[in-house]
């Protein structure tokens, strides 16, 4: 994995659904804005490669596909990301948050039987995020949040396919660098106060 060598800083916010991603992703670019600096907010999967369109179609319609093939358009779709937006706005210094990066392939991708080191492997080749923020949230509180419904048996089916999500996500501190846990069952402020000051001491924003 290559370590970031432009000007810029690279930031993902990685978790399960519902863990908050999005509203932490937002408020850390309102404040940065503020600052006077230049931020891209992204999101995976993107809208606009030809994976992208076609991990949407996936997801969209629930369709069942090869676990393997679907990690791969994902690592597509991150190489393009990459190539278009990410590298570009990093050369210009400007700050570049990701809600999601390839920490979802790799917890996403065990959950449904693939090996970590070939998911690793397959995006050994990409940048590593300067700071990796991972929420920590329960899958029935991320569930609760997202406000999905169902019967008892598909609710707890799901828990159970978070939780397995969950272990990886637990372990890629210890694999990658500068990635950290923050506790995600809190105020919303009081989460965002802890990825403050992550983003002063490490990145020195
Ligand atoms: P993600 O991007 O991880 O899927 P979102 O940021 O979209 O999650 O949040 C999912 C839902 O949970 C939203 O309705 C959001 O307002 C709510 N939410 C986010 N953070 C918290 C929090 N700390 N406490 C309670 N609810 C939250």
């Amino acid at each position: 994995m290559i370590k970031n060598p432009y000007l810029g800083k690279f930031i993902a916010f990685e978790g399960l659904d519902g863990s908050g991603q999005s509203t932490q992703a937002g408020l850390l670019t309102d404040f940065l804005v503020e600052k006077g600096l230049e931020v891209v907010l992204t999101k995976e999967p993107t809208r606009n490669s030809e994976a992208g369109k076609k991990i949407r179609q996936v997801l969209d319609k629930n369709t069942r596909v090869e676990p393997g093939y679907l990690q791969e358009l994902f690592t597509q779709d991150r190489k393009e990301h990459l190539d278009k937006l990410i590298i570009p706005s990093l050369e210009e210094n400007k700050i570049v948050i990701s809600d999601r990066y390839f920490f979802s392939t790799f917890a996403y991708g065990v959950s449904d039987g693939l090996d970590l080191e070939w998911l690793i492997k397959n995006n050994s080749e990409f940048l590593v995020p300067d700071l990796t923020v991972i929420l920590k949230v329960r899958p029935e509180v991320c569930l609760e949040r997202i406000e999905k419904r169902g019967n008892a048996k598909t609710l707890f089916e799901e828990t159970k396919k978070l939780e397995k999500v969950w272990q990886t996500y637990a372990i890629l501190p210890k694999r990658i660098k500068n990635v950290y846990i923050i506790e995600g069952e809190r105020p919303i402020d009081e989460i965002f106060e802890d990825i403050k000051s992550q983003v002063r001491s490490k990145l020195n924003l």
